[in-house]
């Protein structure tokens, strides 16, 4: 396929008019002028070529709790709405709700993200079928003295990874839910197995103020520290939200090469704070973007995420210079993709994985606008005219190419 006179956000995420990109086998092959034998050749005057976006924080298959619980504080939001609506899901409908979430973050020009969600094999399978790319894990969840080779997680997990062992796009990854669902033992061995795997390990870290304080009073050390000293940071960590982090926290997480996954959208809904991304960036924290699940959002648009990065970070130091839309977008491109170990997504590069998104910026909300990436953060409602994963085109124009979403919609009603 090649993109012909398409407007397109460069490696170093400026943008470039009237370029022609063209992809074979899936990896995007060139970049330049005109040239043939790439086959299918696309009309790209008017249109946006960016990566397709990656969210680095998700539980997909919320799609079926959307709005559940909506101005509920965390702790009663989880407590009273979530985990009692959680515990009657079953494979079929995990499978569904995951099928669901594809449509949607295709919808809004992504193709992976962190799912920390459970019953592993029907997330598994909805990525599969979607035919896009996902790192998945399951949460443990842990009370007593339990270690994770103890737990029906650790089947379950051992079963995942000969399950996916060939599947590039579908990774395995693992996840320790939360210092305040988990004890320092669970931790420390999900997170020592994680590593013995060279997987990521997917942790919730600080989001609200109480949880912060409470793991100081029960530990006597922060949501990060407790991670730190159970050998959370000795493989990729993926951590997210991380609102209430000290700069001691931002700053073991930046030497640590620690990813925060932070949900803006989510922070701000359930009142949990506002995540200070300048101070993160500051410590050499590596920072990306994620949707959160839908019941906390309550969409899968990567744009409003990362538009809300650049405003609050804007807004919050009083000082427009900080987070350029170009931050925000690296944020939930180059640097979410590179939280999954996926080093050859997220940049329009030759020899790069064709994980892309196009957008239409010949609408009356977008023309006249001067730059690509600030169209695409600030202008556009972030809905991708075609959104396409290792060159494989799955969204066009509204119409799906591996999901029958009428099915689906049945199946889910
Ligand atoms: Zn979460």
């Amino acid at each position: 396929m090649l993109f012909k006179d398409i407007t397109i956000i460069n490696e170093d995420f400026t943008t470039t008019r009237n370029v022609c990109v063209g992809i074979r086998e899936g990896k995007i092959a060139h970049i330049g002028g005109f040239t043939e034998g790439f086959g299918e050749e696309f009309d790209g005057r008017g249109y946006l070529l960016a990566p397709a976006f990656c969210s680095a924080h998700s539980h997909t298959a919320m799609t079926l709790l959307r709005g559940m619980g909506s101005d509920l504080p965390l702790d009663r939001w989880l407590n009273e709405a979530i985990f009692p609506e959680e515990a009657k899901l079953t494979p079929k409908a995990i499978y569904n709700g995951t099928l669901a979430g594809c449509a949607e973050m295709l919808k809004y020009g992504t193709v992976s993200c962190n799912d920390m969600y459970f019953m592993g094999k029907a997330m598994a399978d909805a990525y599969i079928d979607a035919k896009i790319k996902a790192n998945i894990s399951v949460a443990v969840l842990c009370f007593d003295d339990s270690a994770f080779i103890d737990m029906p997680k650790y089947n379950e997990c051992l079963m995942l990874e000969e399950y996916l062992k060939d599947n590039d796009k579908v990774r395995l990854d693992y996840a320790v839910h939360a210092e305040y669902t988990n004890t320092p033992k669970s931790a420390a061995t999900v997170a020592e197995f994680a590593a013995s795997r060279n997987a990521g390990l997917h942790i919730h870290v600080s989001e609200t103020k109480s949880e912060h304080e409470d793991c100081i009073s029960r530990h006597g050390m922060t949501p990060v520290k407790f991670f730190f000293r159970a050998g959370g940071f000795d493989t990729r960590t993926i951590a997210a939200h991380c609102v209430w982090c000290t700069d001691e926290d931002y700053s073991l997480m930046g030497e640590k090469g620690v990813f925060m996954a932070s949900c803006p959208t989510s922070n701000l809904k359930l009142g949990s704070g506002i995540p200070d991304y300048k101070r993160a960036l500051e410590r050499n924290v590596q920072v990306c973007i994620g949707t959160d699940g839908v019941a906390s959002n309550n969409n899968l648009n990567m744009v409003k995420e990362a538009k809300l990065m650049a405003l609050l970070t804007k807004g919050y130091n009083l000082d427009p210079s900080l987070c350029k839309s170009r931050d925000a977008l690296i944020a939930a491109t180059r640097t979410a993709w590179l939280s999954q170990g996926r080093q050859n997504s997220g940049l329009i590069k030759v020899g790069y994985d064709a994980d892309l998104a196009v957008y239409d910026i010949n609408t009356v909300n977008t023309k006249k606008a001067r730059d690509g990436v600030d169209t695409l953060i600030y202008a556009c409602d972030g809905e991708a005219y075609m959104t396409l994963c290792n060159g494989e085109v799955l969204y066009k124009n509204g119409e799906y190419y591996t999901i029958d979403i009428e099915k689906l919609e049945f199946e889910i009603t």
